[in-house]
């Protein structure tokens, strides 16, 4: 079966692939515990009246960084399926509109709050926000980078947050990255290295050149506990979201989630939240393109391996997605605790993608829908009425209208 899976792979065909290593003690197996999701929990509560103050559009929400969850019934029609399905719209998350304002955010406000232990000025952070206390903060701050390499999304989450709270932000973009991606990270004050390479090599120079600089902090998309962290935490919030909806989730109720996977630290640190939240009630199933399918290639070869040395191009127009080497931490936490996996072929993301605007009115990005994939396939084996499926929308708010409308 793994060897049949393999060959799809290299092949570039669609698959739905259920992990034979998946364990009921995975969990146990794991680097984190649930504790280390409540200190992630407590540094974001923690940190909200700052949040608050530097972006606006989260005031409503105390300065918590969260999307709303919606029904789409007229998709659930469209893919016959029978249970309930809703879209978590991280597609709207406030200040990066994407997936990426969870764990990229985060670690920014880890890494300052680690520096203003060091340097005695935590007060700033913690104490009463103002208008002076910001300023105050961002004086002490400019002399730090943070740095990162993205195909796009990462760097507008990590380069708007540091930017904002005063550090020098440089973001090192793979070819994949669109234009007005780095327009905008440009408009903020943010540095933008471009690279002819794809994401992998973006990451290498992003790290490279940080090393050099004692002041310069790098995130490391391929190794970050974290971002894996950030990340986990949507799990407690989503629980929240379905007992107000009055949607159970245990065994008798199952709960099927579809993420959306690059490097795997998004879907990997938000599975590991749902397994921890809901135990044995959730399956986490990642959604990859055909042609950038990394960390199914890791699954079936055992460890992290370029996806261009399977045949394979790494291109696709889900640039979220285009990642050729999956990270070997989420790859070993998952490796025991994902249920399963599909790839996604390009062209089906945009007729999905228009499909979602004209039925529901919600703009999310080609990468968004490759969730979408696994309604094909995975209802055969696990649907009914009392399953509720969840896709994952992991970006789309910050997409300019001259993009939206090229795209369809
Ligand atoms: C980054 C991203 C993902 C996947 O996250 P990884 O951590 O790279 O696996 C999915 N969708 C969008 C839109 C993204 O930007």
């Amino acid at each position: 079966m793994p060897t049949d899976a393999l060959q799809a792979l290299k092949r570039g065909e669609e698959q739905l692939w259920l992990n034979p290593y998946l364990r009921s003690d995975a969990l146990s197996l794991l680097d984190f515990t649930s504790d280390d999701i409540t200190d992630a929990q407590m540094r974001l509560s923690r940190l909200a009246p700052l949040i608050a103050a530097l972006f606006p559009e989260t005031q409503e929400s105390d300065g918590i960084i969260e999307s709303p969850i919606t029904e789409i019934p007229d998709i659930a029609k469209a893919f016959s399926i029978q249970g309930c399905l809703l879209l978590k719209r991280d597609s709207d998350l406030p200040i990066a509109g994407s997936v990426k304002a969870r764990g990229g955010i985060y670690e920014v406000l880890k890494h300052t709050e680690d520096i203003a232990r060091a340097q005695g000025f935590e007060e700033l952070l913690h104490g009463e926000v103002t208008e002076a206390s910001i300023a105050h903060l961002r004086q002490q701050l400019a002399s730090y980078t943070v740095q990162v390499g993205s195909t796009g999304n990462l760097g507008l989450s990590i380069g708007i947050m540091s930017a904002a709270l005063g550090y020098n932000a440089v973001v090192h973009m793979s070819a994949d990255a669109r234009g007005w991606k780095k327009t905008l990270l440009r408009e903020k004050g943010v540095r933008v290295k471009e690279y002819d390479g794809d994401y992998s090599l973006a990451v290498k120079r992003g790290r490279e050149l940080s090393a050099a600089d004692p002041m310069s902090y790098f995130v490391d998309d391929e190794s970050s506990k974290e971002l894996f962290l950030g990340y986990s935490v949507a799990a407690r919030r989503l629980k929240a979201q379905l007992d107000c909806m009055g949607i159970a989730v245990d065994d008798d109720h199952p709960l099927n989630v579809y993420l959306p996977c690059g490097v795997g630290g998004a879907p990997g640190g938000i599975c590991f939240g749902l397994k921890t939240e809901f135990g044995s009630a959730v399956r986490c199933y990642f959604a990859e393109p055909v042609e950038a399918p990394c960390m199914l290639a890791a699954l079936l070869m055992g460890g992290p391996v370029p996806v261009t040395e399977l045949g394979l191009s790494g291109r696709t127009i889900a640039d979220g997605l285009a990642v050729g080497c999956a990270s070997e931490l989420v790859y070993l936490q998952m490796r025991h605790l994902l249920d399963g996996e599909y790839t996604v072929d390009d062209k089906r993301l945009i007729p999905w993608q228009r499909l979602l605007w004209e039925t529901e009115r919600i703009f999310v990005e080609p990468s968004a829908c490759a969730a979408f994939g696994g309604m094909g396939h995975i209802p055969d084996i696990v649907d009914g009425s009392h399953v509720t499926h969840i896709a994952w929308a992991t970006g789309g708010m910050l997409v300019p209208e001259s993009e939206r409308q090229a795209s369809y």
